[in-house]
């Protein structure tokens, strides 16, 4: 293809973007087909010759792009729709034409020290303590630093794999010490099974002690935190313990530190405790502050049964942190968002903390973001040093030790488009335009009579759950229109709540016109409507 024409299809492709962008609402933003519209419908080989630009493109327009459900549609309020903003498709746009891999330094020095620019401006912006940000000049020396990673759940799973890695080299093989009673049929040099089989593992792996410890080790969460932690404890093949909440779907320190303290009983090992600040289902901030602080100055009374007083102590102190700000993180880049009640102030306590820009951060496709005070004990855990990926010179800075991957997709470039092109400031106004928004339409929802609110409005997202049931008349519609309250009509029996409700959510999604979400908090179906761009 020659420059001339390319030139010509990157006018197309932009003034589409422009048209979509501008009234993504002249598309429906759901659509009502079955599965498999597409794929019975499509060739099933790929042309041998090559096709036409405008047939391509024609495709995309007449059967893709009508198909599609349209997250910048005004009326989208699933999920967290991602703001996808000018800046950001420019970053893209260079990055993909750049075609660059950077996986090292020595692969892309420039990719590698912008990321660390990146990280540290990022870092700033949510306001995180200095301890989650890299030293300069040689970021590998200091304790903190971060990566940007695909999603929420690799950093998760990474912050999860890291805690593992800590606990069993901190301590491993002191748990059979510290038992109080029992430790016959807990030994593991006993051949009770092959994970503890010792000597089977010396024969076959180099992280025998992994295996060793693993039938023990526990992570802690709450009934709301997002499935992906579910995943990683899937993965690292860790135990999951699931917290009840309070009645504003809070995880508190004294549900925790009972469900910590039945395991401790029965010899197990809590090593990660996942905070959630901002859950999907009503945006609920867990009480960090509080479980930071119990964890960290944590006395262990003398157990009859379980693991001795000292040991108790020493893992607690030890137990990794993780904060999930997934959603609720970018809340912090507002001065007004950093309280005890969103959890900033329990930031200090934690050992990780993640945030996703592909939320509420005009960021259009994935880019999850994770920090850490301890970037050492992360890539203990996650580094692999084959001759051909050795860095020339110790001070460069290595991200693929940072995550999952080799080959990374680049998105530091996104977000340093977008802080350069709307500035703090706007970032700042931006988010404050969106709690601004979310607040009108809860106080919308605060004067319907039949929906009753579930959970507390703390950034962007509302749960409403049927109570009641009654066609209104033409004149109440109109009062009601009038912003006048009516009086409650015909309540519905608590046992059916759900139903209706899960039933609601389906009716206004099949109407293609207003696209919600369904959740299900503390047992409670509820429609969930985010207010994110
Ligand atoms: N954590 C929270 C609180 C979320 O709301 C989500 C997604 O909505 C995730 C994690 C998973 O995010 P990702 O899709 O980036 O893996």
């Amino acid at each position: 293809h020659t420059r001339a024409e390319f030139r010509e299809w990157m006018k197309y492709i932009v003034e589409i973007i422009i048209d979509y962008k501008e009234h993504p609402e002249v598309y429906q933003v759901l659509i009502d087909r079955e599965p498999g519209f597409i794929i019975n419908n499509w060739n099933q080989t790929a042309p041998e010759e090559p096709d036409e630009f405008k047939d391509i493109l024609k495709d995309i327009m007449s059967k893709v792009m009508p198909n599609m459900t349209h997250w910048q549609h005004p009326r989208f309020h699933a999920y967290f729709a991602t703001g996808c903003s000018y800046p950001d498709i420019l970053a893209d746009t260079l990055i993909s034409g750049f075609g660059n891999i950077s996986f090292n330094w020595d692969s892309c020095p420039a990719y590698a020290e912008m990321e660390v620019i990146v990280m540290n401006w990022l870092g700033k912006v949510f306001g995180l303590p200095d301890q989650f940000l890299f030293t300069i000049p040689n970021p590998n020396k200091g304790k903190g630093g971060g990566a940007m990673q695909d999603s929420a759940s690799d950093c998760v799973l990474v912050a999860l794999i890291t805690a593992r890695d800590r606990y069993v080299k901190k301590f491993e093989g002191q748990r059979i010490q510290a038992m109080t009673e029992n430790k016959e049929n807990e030994n593991p040099t006993k051949k009770t099974s092959p994970l503890e089989d010792r000597e089977m593992l010396n024969n076959f792996t180099d992280r025998k002690e992994h295996h060793v410890e693993l039938p023990y080790l526990v992570a802690y969460a709450s009934k709301e935190a997002h499935s992906c932690l579910e995943k990683a404890t899937k993965l690292t093949c860790v135990h999951l313990r699931v917290v009840d909440t309070n009645d504003n779907m809070e995880m508190t320190w004294g549900e925790l530190k009972s469900a910590m303290e039945h395991d401790i009983e029965m010899n197990r090992i809590p090593i990660f405790v996942h905070v959630t600040t901002g859950t999907t289902a009503t945006g609920a901030f867990d009480k960090l502050k509080d479980i930071g602080k119990g964890l960290r100055n944590y006395t262990a009374l003398p157990h009859k049964k379980g693991l001795q007083k000292d040991f108790i102590e020493r893992i607690m102190k030890e137990i990794w942190i993780h904060v999930d700000g997934a959603y609720g993180g970018s809340l912090w880049t507002l001065p007004t968002g950093r309280s005890d009640k969103t959890g900033y102030t329990g930031l200090v306590y934690a050992d990780s903390v993640n945030i996703n820009l592909h939320k509420i951060f005009l960021h259009s496709s994935s880019a999850g973001c994770i920090w850490t005070k301890n970037q050492k004990r992360l890539k203990q855990a996650m580094n692999v040093d084959p001759v051909y990926l050795k860095p020339a010179d110790d001070r460069a800075i290595d991200f693929r030790n940072y995550g999952i991957p080799l080959t990374r997709r680049q998105r530091f470039m996104k977000a340093w488009f977008v802080l350069r092109m709307y500035g703090v400031k706007g970032m700042q106004a931006y988010i404050s335009q969106l709690i601004k928004m979310s607040k009108h339409m809860r106080a919308l929802l605060e004067r319907n009579p039949y929906v009753e609110l579930i959970g507390q409005l703390t950034y962007t997202v509302s749960c409403i759950r049927l109570n009641a049931k009654r066609n209104l008349t033409e004149e109440e519609e109109k009062q009601n229109q009038n912003g006048k309250t009516l009086a409650r009509p015909e309540p519905i029996p608590e046992e059916e709540r759900n139903q209706l409700t899960e039933e609601l959510a389906a009716f206004i999604n099949k109407t293609c016109l207003l696209a919600v979400t369904k959740a299900k908090p503390k047992g409670k179906t509820v429609v969930r409507i985010s207010v994110s761009h």
